[in-house]
């Protein structure tokens, strides 16, 4: 089995390392502080054509493999956690679905305005009372008597929703659970669609999170994504497929972010006359992250693979997003232990780490939600 990067994935990991080290990680930390949205960084994602990678060239897009949007991931993890949400939710929670479930229209129309970054999507599926049972949603989309759809609804929680052109929207079109959901691409600029900005996170300060509140929200039959009634918790569903390996491969950023900085701050530190990465307990630390790094990575890198042969990868991205969630928090915690005190203030990047990690155990399925989707595929048994 060879692991190794092509040429091409090679070059590109190196470009994408490079504008991050430029234009991301520089300001990683103050907009963290301020709550600043990195607009720096979206402009040059727009410019770079990294925002359409994964998109169609009949699109515009760069047509990339999965493992060339999980090395721009990773990358993006790597240098701030906010700018990579931009891109997982723009490219995989919407574009992919719409790539794999939109009508013909749907791809021609948001597609290539995605691809340049003209047009920025959002993934509306939580509601404030419906989180991991996204199932039993209660928003509504009723149709009229003239084939369009009028949809009322609240989103919460909602990544890129007051800067996006495009929410792709589930709503219920009727029948109770799952089936009776369908899924829309509808603009933001419709009347009735508002969003507000969420603030007070304990992490990804700077991502834009909000509240959607979509009341009386009239779009034609051509916002139906794939124009059937009844697929939203199937779309839904594929996109957190992509989603999942998405955090996954962040998360192995954010891992390799703290085994940095760590090898950097505890080769320079010293206590009792040596460096503080001659202690033992301290190279404990350093060698569980970089175990635990390389165990994320082969995982993720696994998803991209199966995802690339065409093979169905949705249970391991469930594992791998379980499992690199998770360490990823203890990655970042044993960065803020390795860091003393100074872990503790926000003049170093540790205690970021840790509070972006903290975030990625609870979207896009929860650490318990993954372990019942793995304990289903073990047993045939649901617990849901
Ligand atoms: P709940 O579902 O209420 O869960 C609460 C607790 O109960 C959790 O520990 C959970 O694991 C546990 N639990 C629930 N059910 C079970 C069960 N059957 N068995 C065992 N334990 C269970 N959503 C979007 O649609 N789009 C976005 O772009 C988006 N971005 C987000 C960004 C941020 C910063 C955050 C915080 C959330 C975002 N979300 C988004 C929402 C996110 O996906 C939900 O918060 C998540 O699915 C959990 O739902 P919940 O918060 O309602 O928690």
């Amino acid at each position: 089995m060879d692991l190794s990067l092509s040429p091409e994935q090679d070059a590109f990991r190196k470009v994408v390392r490079v504008w991050v080290d430029d234009v991301v990680t520089p300001r990683a930390l103050t907009n963290d502080r301020e709550e600043r949205f990195p607009q720096e960084a979206l402009e040059g994602l727009k410019e770079t054509g990294f925002l359409g990678l994964t998109i169609g060239e009949e699109y515009g897009g760069g047509g990339a493999d999965p493992l060339s949007y999980v090395l721009l991931i990773e990358e993006l993890g790597r240098g701030d956690a906010n700018v990579r949400s931009i891109v997982s939710v723009h490219l995989g929670l919407v574009a992919g679905v719409i790539e794999r479930m939109g009508t013909d229209e749907q791809k021609r129309r948001w597609l290539p305005v995605m691809a340049t970054g003209e047009v920025l999507a959002c993934f509306g599926l939580t509601e404030p009372d419906h989180g991991s049972d996204a199932g039993n949603l209660t928003g509504t989309a009723v149709r009229q008597d003239d084939g369009s759809y009028k949809i009322n609804a609240r989103k919460i929680f909602i990544t890129n929703g007051t800067i996006a052109g495009v929410a792709l929207v589930m709503a219920r079109t009727g029948g109770a659970g799952s089936r009776g959901v369908s899924a829309f691409l509808v603009p933001t600029e419709t009347p009735g669609f508002t969003a507000n900005k969420i603030h007070g996170k304990l992490g990804l300060r700077s991502c834009d999170t909000a509240e959607l509140v979509l009341d009386d929200v009239v779009v034609g039959p051509e916002a139906l994504l794939g124009g059937v009634e009844g697929n939203g918790i199937r779309a839904a569903l594929s996109a957190l497929g992509d989603g999942r390996m998405s955090i996954a491969a962040s998360c192995t950023g954010i891992m390799q972010a703290c085994l940095d900085s760590m090898i950097e701050y505890t080769t320079q530190r010293e206590q009792f006359g040596k460096k503080i990465a001659a202690h033992q307990l301290i190279q404990e630390l350093l060698a569980d992250t970089a175990v635990q790094l390389d165990a994320a990575r082969l995982m993720t890198w696994r998803c991209a693979d199966l995802k690339a042969r065409g093979e169905d990868y949705a249970l391991a991205a469930s594992k791998a997003k379980l499992f690199a969630t998770e360490a990823s928090v203890v990655a970042a915690n044993n960065c803020v232990q390795a860091y003393g005190g100074y872990g503790y203030i926000d003049e170093y990047p540790a205690g970021k780490y840790l509070r972006d990690a903290r975030v990625t155990t609870l979207y896009e399925g929860t650490s318990q939600i993954q372990k019942l989707i793995i304990g289903r595929a073990l047993t045939g048994v649901s617990a849901f």
